[in-house]
């Protein structure tokens, strides 16, 4: 129990050691893969590596943050180009775009800014707009894992929870 006001998890990340020197493919200090522009391992070029266990460097020499976006963006990127590698076809550099940040604080509020697709800058939201774009967001994601079907059940169970589940725990 830490006893305080206010808590700022400043934890980084770390690769599991074993992938340090995995099958002689080159890594960093904290184990992650160094890709090339296409994704793939700089040591070989049948093995890809994305998300958060790879080292991306953008042209500009910074590092593509390890986040969910980042290894979705990843994940679209090498399937192309696996794809084209398999027909012996021209790969396809992969691209980082910041679309922006959202931050749940529970029932409290809810923050972002949104960016990418905008013509200048970052757009600061909050409240209730940024909840809808983090609930989509959310949903968006059991969409993509578990299909329309399946979630819709899901949102359906949580409506009907919501309402029959008894305010007090009952034994
Ligand atoms: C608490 C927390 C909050 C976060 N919040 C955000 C956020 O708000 N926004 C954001 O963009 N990002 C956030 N992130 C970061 C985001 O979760 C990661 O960047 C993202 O999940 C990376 O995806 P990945 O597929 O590379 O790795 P992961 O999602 O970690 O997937 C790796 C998978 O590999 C499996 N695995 C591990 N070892 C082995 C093994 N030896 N054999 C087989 N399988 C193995 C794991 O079980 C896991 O399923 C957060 C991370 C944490 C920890």
């Amino acid at each position: 129990m830490i006893a305080a006001d206010l808590i700022v998890w400043a934890a980084g990340i770390k690769v599991p050691d074993f992938m340090a020197n995995l099958a002689g493919l080159e890594s960093n200090r904290i184990n992650q893969l160094h890709v090339n522009e296409f994704l793939q391992t700089t040591r070989d070029p049948n093995i890809f590596a994305i998300g958060d266990c790879a080292q991306f460097l953008n042209p500009d020499g910074s590092r593509v943050p390890p986040r969910a976006q980042s290894a979705h963006q990843m994940a679209s990127a090498c399937y192309t180009n696996i794809v084209a590698l398999l027909n012996n076809k021209p790969l396809k550099a992969y691209k980082y775009t910041d679309y922006g940040s959202l931050v749940s604080l529970a029932s409290y509020s809810t923050v972002g800014n949104l960016m990418g697709n905008l013509s200048s800058g970052s757009v600061f939201i909050e409240g209730r707009l940024a909840r809808l774009v983090y609930v989509s967001l959310y949903r968006m994601h059991q969409i993509a894992i578990h299909g329309i079907i399946k979630t819709g059940l899901v949102m359906l169970g949580g409506r009907l929870n919501k309402w029959l589940r008894p305010r007090l725990k009952l034994h």
